[in-house]
Order: C-alpha cells, then structure tokens, then sequence
C-alpha cells in the first residue's frame, strides 16, 4: 500500500502502544489506556496511568480490589472516571488469568466498551491481526478515495497484510496524519498522501 510506506516514511515507525507504567502487566496497561482514553487525550490518560503506579496499581487485579472512591480519585485526569471504573472491573472476569484473546463480541457486551476499544485491545494487547477505525481514519478514507467509505469496507481495504506491525502502525500513522494534516481543516499542501490523494483535486482551493 503506497499511502502506508509514505506515512511510515514521513512520521517514522510510532511504535505503538506507548508505555508509561515502568514494569507492571504490559497486556493490563493497555487495556487500561484503551479504556482511559476515550473521549480524552493521551496526556491526561498518563497522569491518571502515573497515578496508578504511584499508588502500587498496575494490573487490573490490583484495580479490581480498589475501592471505587479511591479509582475515582486516581483517574481524575482522565474524564468520565465513574463510567470507565464500571468499564475496567467488568473486564477484570473476561481478561484476567486468561492466556488466550477474548472473543471481540465478548468485550462488545461489557459496559463501556464500543469496536474501536474492542479492536484497539485485541491489536495491541493479544496481537489479533484486526483493523482499528476510529475518527481519525474515518475521515481521512472519506476524502483519501473521495467518496463515502463504509465501515466493512473500509476494513476490507486496509487489511492489506494480516500482519500485526503492519496494522498496528497504520491505526497508529493514520492518527498521527489526522493530527497534523487531514485536520477539520485539511493541510494538504504539506500532507505527505497529496500526490495519491483525491481530495485535493476535487476541491477549490480556499478563497479561489
Ligand atoms: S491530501 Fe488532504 S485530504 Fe488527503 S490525506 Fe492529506 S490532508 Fe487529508
């Protein structure tokens, strides 16, 4: 896929998923980031990952046996804390003392847990090879190929390779290019994907 190798050699390889506890259950933290981080951004979901730590928290066993009004107190930073506490003590039975990945209509039943949370687990913390959607990659696609782009589709799109660094660096690159260029307001004079990209060859540029 010529739009991936450009981003992976315009941003570099991100290297998701971003650990901030030192030590501690990696497969734990990141089910605990995928939840924190709805509907927030990643900085505040590592301070109220810091907290954790800070308190000797750092697997969901630990956050199981903590007392809701402490959890609400830790994960302060991270917005919604009543809700995603819920989310997190209902995974505790699916995830943990499990070796094997959960079925996705598993953690599509827990509280709080929607597809991109879902497949954002099963990608980064058990390596099932799944594509993420999220905004981001929505929108892009929307204007990437220049017409409105379904979700099944979309996925049958990208899954390219069913290969887990591939698709792991995609979710993470194609955020990484919502961020700087495919904005509300698209850059796409500087965006490394113009030169493949429908967009702008279907709009005016502004004030012409
Ligand atoms: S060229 Fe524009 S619309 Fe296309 S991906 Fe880049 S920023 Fe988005």
């Amino acid at each position: 896929m010529k739009a991936f190798l450009r981003l992976l050699c315009a941003f570099g390889p991100q290297r998701w998923w971003p650990r901030v506890w030192r030590g501690g259950n990696f497969r734990d933290e990141v089910v605990v980031g995928a939840v924190l981080t709805q509907g927030t951004s990643w900085s505040n979901v590592e301070r109220a990952l810091r907290n954790l730590e800070e308190a000797g928290i750092r697997d969901l066993e630990a956050i199981h046996n903590t007392p809701d009004e402490e959890l609400d107190l830790l994960l302060k930073p991270a917005v919604y804390v009543r809700r995603k506490v819920r989310t997190l003590k209902e995974l505790y039975p699916i995830i943990y003392g499990r070796k094997e990945p959960p079925k996705r209509e598993e953690l599509l039943k827990v509280f709080g847990i929607g597809e991109e949370t879902a497949d954002v687990i099963l990608l980064y913390a058990y390596g099932v090879p799944v594509v993420v959607l999220d905004g981001y990659t929505r929108r892009w696609a929307e204007r990437f190929f220049g017409r409105e782009v379904r979700d099944e589709e979309l996925r049958n799109l990208l899954m390219i390779w069913r290969d887990t660094f591939y698709l792991k660096e995609l979710h993470a690159l194609l955020d990484e290019l919502g961020k700087r260029y495919c904005r509300k307001v698209p850059r796409c004079e500087d965006c490394p994907l113009a030169p493949l990209c429908r967009y702008p060859h279907t709009t005016r540029p502004s004030g012409l």
